[in-house]
């Protein structure tokens, strides 16, 4: 049996039809930016995430990029930033000129630990980025609180978890903007690249709407410098009728995920940990093995795709070799020993089960050499 990591063609056969009928209306209609599709996108996408405001930008770095950009946040300041993360979030605060400032995570969750936070405070600190790694929100209650403390902006990253809840509340709406990506291979994927902003905040909106337009709300009066950041007519009408599948498809994650929970202890690896308040996505379903590179190769060799989230943390990338970031165990730790499973929403019972006997069998092979 095969079972690769993910397969956009089986989620997209679902909508076929549906998909062809979105893109011919924007064909016929003549109109590719800026338009109604957009529109109608934008407000369907804030009222899923519960918040007033979407603002459709060209991907999801340029949301990060842009609402940081919104808030005025630039060379001098300073901004916190989960060591365990995408690049792209700390590339969104050097974009900015301002300066990532690395908070590690909580080994079990894999998210920014709240409890590290108030040391990388200074009295340059503008915002802190959370990040919803892997589909489950960061503990926002005592980020915000933090922020609340100190003055500062908090951000969501939420690019992996669309749709995700914290407390019963939207990734999106719980800090006071987000930025999210709708790369293919997000939970909620566009056929190219895509990215939003949410707040609640209208100045905000305001600024972002400028900023990926040229800087400009009239057109040809240019009032600030901006960028040409937008969400195409077709990427909207199709994300449209891909969020009418969202929750379905998030549901259908979460049961694998279930399944994997249950019958995935005593395999010699750590779990996902998944907090009372967390109800996540399941984005990836991450676990940590002493033993990865043998598993990877184990399952590989079984016809089973793994990916690595992230082998290389931000901090030791080459663009960023010249900062002094210390020591940061906990990331380095995490991408040596993160492996990320299939999951994905067309995955069938035979395939998750064949996954974990794989991983049962690789597990007993472990048991079996060290005896
Ligand atoms: C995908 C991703 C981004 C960037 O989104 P793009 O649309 O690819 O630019 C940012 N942050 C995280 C956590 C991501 O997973």
């Amino acid at each position: 049996m095969k079972v690769p990591f993910l397969d956009l063609k089986a989620s997209h056969n679902e909508l076929e039809a549906q998909l062809n009928v979105a893109f011919q209306k924007v064909l016929k209609s003549g109109l590719f930016i800026m338009g109604p599709e957009l529109d109608a996108f934008e407000a369907e996408f804030a009222d899923y995430c519960g918040v007033k405001y979407c603002v459709g930008v060209g991907n999801g770095l340029e949301a990060l990029h842009l609402v940081l950009r919104a808030y005025g946040i630039g060379p001098g300041d300073e901004v916190i930033v989960p060591t365990n993360t995408f690049i792209a979030t700390w590339l969104a605060v050097s974009q900015c000129g301002a300066t990532p400032v690395p908070v590690e995570p909580r080994i079990d969750t894999s998210n920014i630990d709240p409890a590290l936070i108030s040391a990388a405070v200074t009295s340059r600190t503008r915002a802190i980025m959370a990040v919803h790694l892997y589909g489950q929100t960061a503990d926002m209650d005592p980020i915000n609180e933090i922020a609340a403390m100190h003055g500062l902006v908090v951000i969501e990253d939420a690019a992996q978890a669309q749709g995700a809840r914290y407390k019963g509340r939207r990734a999106g709406s719980l800090g006071h903007a987000a930025g999210t990506s709708f790369y293919p291979g997000k939970n909620l994927g566009a056929l190219g690249d895509g990215g939003a902003v949410l707040t609640n905040d209208k100045a905000i909106v305001d600024k972002v709407r400028r900023l990926r337009n040229y800087g400009s709300e009239t057109k040809y009066q240019h009032d600030v410098i901006g960028y040409n950041s937008r969400l195409d007519e077709v990427q909207a009408a199709l994300l449209r009728v891909k969020l009418g599948k969202l929750d379905a498809w998030n549901c259908r994650r979460a049961e694998i995920a279930r399944t994997f929970l249950g019958q995935l202890h005593d395999c010699g690896m750590e779990l996902p940990h998944v907090p009372d308040w967390a109800d996540p996505v399941w984005h990836l379903f991450v676990i940590r093995s002493p033993e990865r590179a043998a598993l990877q190769s184990f399952l590989q060799a079984n016809g089973i795709a793994s990916m690595i989230h992230y082998p290389i943390p931000p901090h030791q990338q080459g663009c960023y070799a010249e900062g002094r970031w210390g020591e940061l165990p906990i990331a380095e730790r995490l991408s040596r020993e993160v492996l990320s499973l299939p999951i994905y929403p067309t995955m069938n019972t035979k395939e998750v089960a064949y996954v974990i006997e794989m991983i049962k069998n690789f597990a007993q092979l472990g048991l079996m050499t060290r005896m």
